[in-house]
């Protein structure tokens, strides 16, 4: 992702903002225009649940430039306890220990590195939680 693109999302990513569907109550993350489930267009700002669960992922062998250092690494679709949905890195765990419907939660990490100036960019990982 390039640096200015990573700036102007960094409000919603790092407060985790997730919007609600006024009229059918369908929460999204990150924010939506139309609602997919009743076209409405008026939402409300929502709780952002920071627990949720595993839906599905990837494992990464080849990953992109900026990202190769890490590999393999895992990508993930995690449900938060409110329904939202949000696709994330997968961290602190090897990858074949990930499975289908474990416990999450949002971490903020270090993202990566980008280019010769080293800017590293941080965000939200899912890691997994324990009781
Ligand atoms: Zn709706």
């Amino acid at each position: 992702m390039d640096p200015q693109k990573y700036w102007r999302q960094i409000p919603a990513r790092y407060r985790l903002e997730a919007y609600k569907c006024k009229n059918c109550g369908k929460v999204f993350f990150p924010k939506r225009l139309i609602c997919d489930n009743c076209k409405s267009r008026e939402f409300v700002k929502a709780e952002h649940s920071d627990k949720g669960k595993l839906l599905t992922y990837t494992v990464i062998r080849t990953g992109p430039a900026d990202f190769q250092d890490q590999t393999p690494y895992v990508i993930g679709v995690v449900e938060s306890e409110n329904g939202a949905r949000l696709t994330a890195q997968i961290a602190d765990v090897e990858p074949e220990n990930v499975a289908i419907g474990m416990k999450l939660r949002m971490a903020f990490r270090k993202i990566n590195k980008t280019g010769d100036a080293g800017v590293i960019m941080y965000g939200y990982k899912a890691v997994p939680e324990f009781e």
